[in-house]
């Protein structure tokens, strides 16, 4: 990457892309239509669930559950979720380090609702040169319809994509009938409100610039930059040969005419430049606010297909290959350490995750002594220790548990309850007191609590508890 210095923001001049194609815009179609499909459609199609809501996906907040088709996540399983966010960051990093910006060109939301605002806006308003000519003609019923068509356009999507959003939060269908009538909670209106302007904001006015100045894996993406990392490359050598590039005329049309005279392939028509969302020359050198997106490689290779010169001056290439004397054909380069070192750490966090899934316990229990006092001694010598116990029903249905102990004696333990019906997802918390006499106190400094599900009495749960008496402790709290 070259080493300009990262401007500070100016004032926006409009970028008017010029249509295009070849198997990159085909390519990131494809994309699109992958990603709108999934985005808007995951909330409104069926999903068969045992006592749960009938869509795939629901992130139900107040019943502080995830659902993510069958799995259900409930607060305790966070850790999942930071593993996913882990694994996204450093699958992002595997990318960059194989094909540079790629996420960016191709897959990031800011990229398919900027791409999706132009064909909207080059639908209503014309190609470039029509939109060039909009754009700067004085206001008028055309400027007015074709503008105002525009903008209505985008409210729209912008609208649908923040009421998506919310849907992912809550039952689609009681969503969608209590939102349009008003009575949907204040929280949905206001968040479907603010995604609105924001999605109207980044894919309809600041575009680029989201890319350049706020994204910050746009800052920092040239530090996963390896010399054999594939990115998009202007072949200078080819392009500009020894006396630069130049527009063809007469004797100046094919390749050998070019090369004896020492012009470069390139013929200086700008088609690249006027196709760039970024707005940037990529004759310039790789610079930090390319996407890395092709359109451009599409863009000349049409031109070079027009003018009878091999494709690929502008192509998919490393800093590596293209400082050979003779590059060889560009591929995407495994052996590089950074790329493996992030494969393995990518491979590491998903094995642990799968793990972590695949043995994850359908009962969560955690016990807790109170500390104070940390023991209790009655006026008869008997010692008693108090715990509480936080059951948590992991499983996918309703339960009732029972408590119990092993390493008491008979009537040791003493419950507010000894069997507790817990619904799916939700925790409870029992009181448990545990008795014994000075002599037992003093022999018994362990026992385990049972916790076994009535459904299921094989999936038991045990853990170990200390029992604290003045026999263990130095100080404690006479009754
Ligand atoms: S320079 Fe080429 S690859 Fe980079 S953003 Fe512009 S069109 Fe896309
Ligand atoms: S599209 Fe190709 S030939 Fe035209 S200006 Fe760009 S690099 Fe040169």
């Amino acid at each position: 990457m070259n080493g300009e210095a990262v401007a500070a923001p100016q004032k926006r001049m409009p970028i008017f892309t010029r249509s295009v194609k070849g198997k990159f815009r085909r390519f990131k179609w494809g994309m699109l239509v992958l990603a709108y499909a999934v985005y808007f459609l995951l909330p409104w199609l069926p999903w068969a669930r045992e006592g749960g809501p009938s869509q795939p996906i629901l992130f139900d907040i107040p019943g502080r559950r995830f659902y993510v088709f069958d799995l259900v996540m409930y607060p305790q399983d966070v850790l999942w979720l930071a593993m996913l966010l882990f694994i996204a960051a450093v699958f992002l990093f595997f990318v960059t380090g194989l094909v540079g910006r790629a996420f960016c060109g191709y897959y990031c939301f800011q990229t398919l609702w900027t791409d999706f605002f132009i064909w909207i806006e080059s639908k209503i308003q014309g190609e470039r040169p029509a939109r060039i000519r909009l754009h700067k003609q004085p206001w008028n019923a055309e400027k007015a319809l074709k503008l105002g068509a525009t903008h209505v356009a985008w409210l729209l999507l912008s609208f649908w994509t923040a009421f998506t959003f919310v849907v992912y939060y809550a039952p689609a269908d009681q969503l969608l009938r209590e939102f349009f009538i008003g009575t949907a909670p204040p929280a949905a209106y206001m968040t479907a409100g603010i995604l609105t302007l924001a999605t109207y904001l980044a894919a309809g006015f600041m575009r680029e610039q989201i890319c350049a100045f706020v994204c910050p894996y746009g800052r920092f993406q040239s530090v996963m930059y390896a010399p054999q990392t594939l990115a998009v490359h202007y072949d200078v050598r080819r392009g500009e040969g020894e006396k630069g590039r130049l527009v063809p005329r007469q004797g100046l049309k094919t390749l050998e005419e070019r090369h004896a005279q020492g012009h470069g392939d390139c013929v200086d028509c700008g088609y690249c430049v006027q196709v760039c969302p970024a707005g940037i020359d990529i004759r310039d050198g790789l610079q930090y606010r390319c996407i890395s997106c092709g359109l451009c490689i599409d863009a000349c290779n049409q031109i070079m297909d027009s003018a009878g010169f091999p494709r690929g001056l502008i192509r998919y290439d490393s800093e590596e290959n293209l400082a050979r004397p003779v590059p060889a054909k560009p591929h995407v380069e495994l052996r590089n350490f950074r790329v493996i070192g992030y494969g393995i750490a990518l491979a590491l966090m998903i094995g642990f995750l799968v793990y972590n899934i695949a043995t994850h316990q359908p009962l969560a229990v955690v016990v807790n002594q109170v500390r104070q006092p940390l023991y209790t001694t009655l006026a008869n010598g008997d010692v008693r220790d108090a715990y509480h116990i936080r059951i948590t029903n992991s499983s996918r249905r309703d339960e009732v548990y029972a408590i119990s102990a092993q390493g008491l004696p008979v009537g040791a333990l003493q419950l507010a309850f000894h069997e507790v019906p817990i619904k799916t997802g939700r925790s409870v918390e029992v009181y448990a007191w545990v008795r014994l006499g000075p002599q037992q106190a003093a022999e018994i400094s362990r026992f385990h609590f049972v916790v076994t599900p009535r459904s299921e009495p094989d999936k038991a749960w045990t853990g170990v508890a200390r029992f604290f008496s003045a026999a263990g402790e130095a100080d404690g709290d006479n009754e």
